[in-house]
């Protein structure tokens, strides 16, 4: 069954739901159709998480990192495995730039293989070297995004990148963490599920063996950013001028898989992906204070008589703590969490609510001495290299 509630798209939410058997709650402070990276209409103040204080010095708000609204966090392109493919050409509810978007990128005919619709050679260089853009330039932006309305043309089956890419979590790192293990998961899932598809509609030896040889050239042709006409022939084996047929039967395959069936097609890494994914997710579940804490390093980006806004796991989801709050930090110095409290209380007449310690702890202002460690990036995630 799909959660229709869930943050992801509805193949993604189906397998990743069996994953951690309970809704997905979305990521509230992402409000994407009124970017929350993006500086509000008519404002000179930037609303990325920092509370604004008339005695904030104007040089420390200008700090903040902001999002071009032509551009948000779309400055990417997704690498579309075959199934993904097949399913938007089947869907008719997509906006029409959506569709024929996509309908260029199969006709351009770069990197249009069995496996998917990868990204072109100059464009991958380009994201690759233009981290320092994300989210301002238009020339990064990808081809699916619609300006008009500012939002994605292919919503509903967007790549594991974009399906897990939130500018904030309504807890912080713990929320990135989930993400970051869901999208290194399903890159893998993607890749062998595009892998499963070709296996089950068949393609000549020929083919395949060409298929199975891909590699990165940077010939003329892919610098240019088109393809040669032989070498789609040589790639496509009886499926030559028939590529859109075989993508939308990847469609159809792909749809009738349930998880147990995704397991069942996939390498072994699935499912050691998939248990970093539950872990991650009872992490996110957790409430609990964890009973010794730490200051950890962090950036202070603005500050007031009042309030304070620090960057902690990410520069995009900056925090602002009240004056008072961010003073007691160098009062947790290893001992219980409890007599921590009770000491501040006795000492300044007030602690923190247990809300207000999970929240500095689950956006690493506060950690036990191990803490929550980034989780490597699966070599798939080359596209990370984007900033996301
Ligand atoms: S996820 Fe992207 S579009 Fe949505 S609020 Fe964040 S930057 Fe804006
Ligand atoms: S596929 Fe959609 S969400 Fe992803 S970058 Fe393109 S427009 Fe944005």
């Amino acid at each position: 069954m799909t959660d229709p509630s869930s943050p992801l798209p509805p193949l993604f939410a189906r397998w990743v739901g069996s994953i951690v058997k309970d809704a997905i709650p979305g990521e509230s402070r992402a409000t994407c159709a009124t970017c929350a990276m993006c500086r509000p209409a008519g404002s000179e103040t930037p609303d990325t998480g920092a509370r604004a204080d008339p005695s904030d010095p104007a040089s420390a708000r200008d700090s903040f990192l902001y999002f071009e609204p032509d551009a948000k966090c779309c400055t990417y392109v997704p690498d579309l495995p075959n199934f993904l493919v097949g399913r938007i050409l089947d869907d008719d509810s997509l906006p029409p730039h959506g569709r024929t978007s996509l309908a260029a990128r199969l006709d351009a005919g770069t990197r249009v293989t069995p496996w998917g619709v990868g990204v072109a050679v100059p464009t991958a260089l380009l994201l690759r070297h233009g981290r320092d853009a994300f989210g301002r330039s238009t020339t990064l932006r990808c081809p699916h995004y619609v300006p008009d309305l500012g939002t994605c043309g292919i919503r509903g089956h967007t790549d594991a990148v974009c399906a897990t890419y939130f500018c904030k979590h309504d807890r912080g790192a713990v929320g990135g963490a989930f993400w970051e293990a869901t999208e290194a998961l399903l890159l893998v899932v993607q890749r062998d599920v595009a892998r499963w598809c070709v296996a089950e509609i068949g393609l000549r030896a020929d083919a395949l063996e060409k298929l199975l040889c891909l590699d990165e050239r940077l010939d003329a042709p892919a610098l240019d950013g088109r393809e040669t006409d032989s070498r789609r022939r040589a790639l496509w084996g009886e499926w030559y001028g028939r590529e859109r047929e075989f993508y939308r039967r990847a469609g159809e395959i792909a749809g009738q898989l349930d998880w147990a069936d995704v397991l069942r097609v996939s390498g072994p890494e699935v499912a050691l992906r998939a248990d970093v994914v539950s872990e991650r997710w009872r992490r996110l579940s957790s409430r609990e204070i964890p009973d010794r804490l730490r200051p950890l390093p962090h950036e202070v980006i603005a500050a007031s008589r009042h309030f304070v806004t620090v960057s902690t796991y990410r520069a995009t989801d900056p925090l602002e703590i009240s004056r008072a709050l961010y003073d007691l930090l160098p009062a947790f110095d290893g001992r219980s969490t409890p007599e921590v409290l009770a000491a501040t209380a006795r000492s300044r007449g007030f602690a923190p609510p247990p809300e207000h310690v999970r929240a500095l702890v689950d956006f690493r202002l506060l950690g036990e001495p191990e803490g929550l460690s980034p989780l490597p990036r699966s070599p798939e995630s080359g596209t990370s290299a984007t900033g996301r």
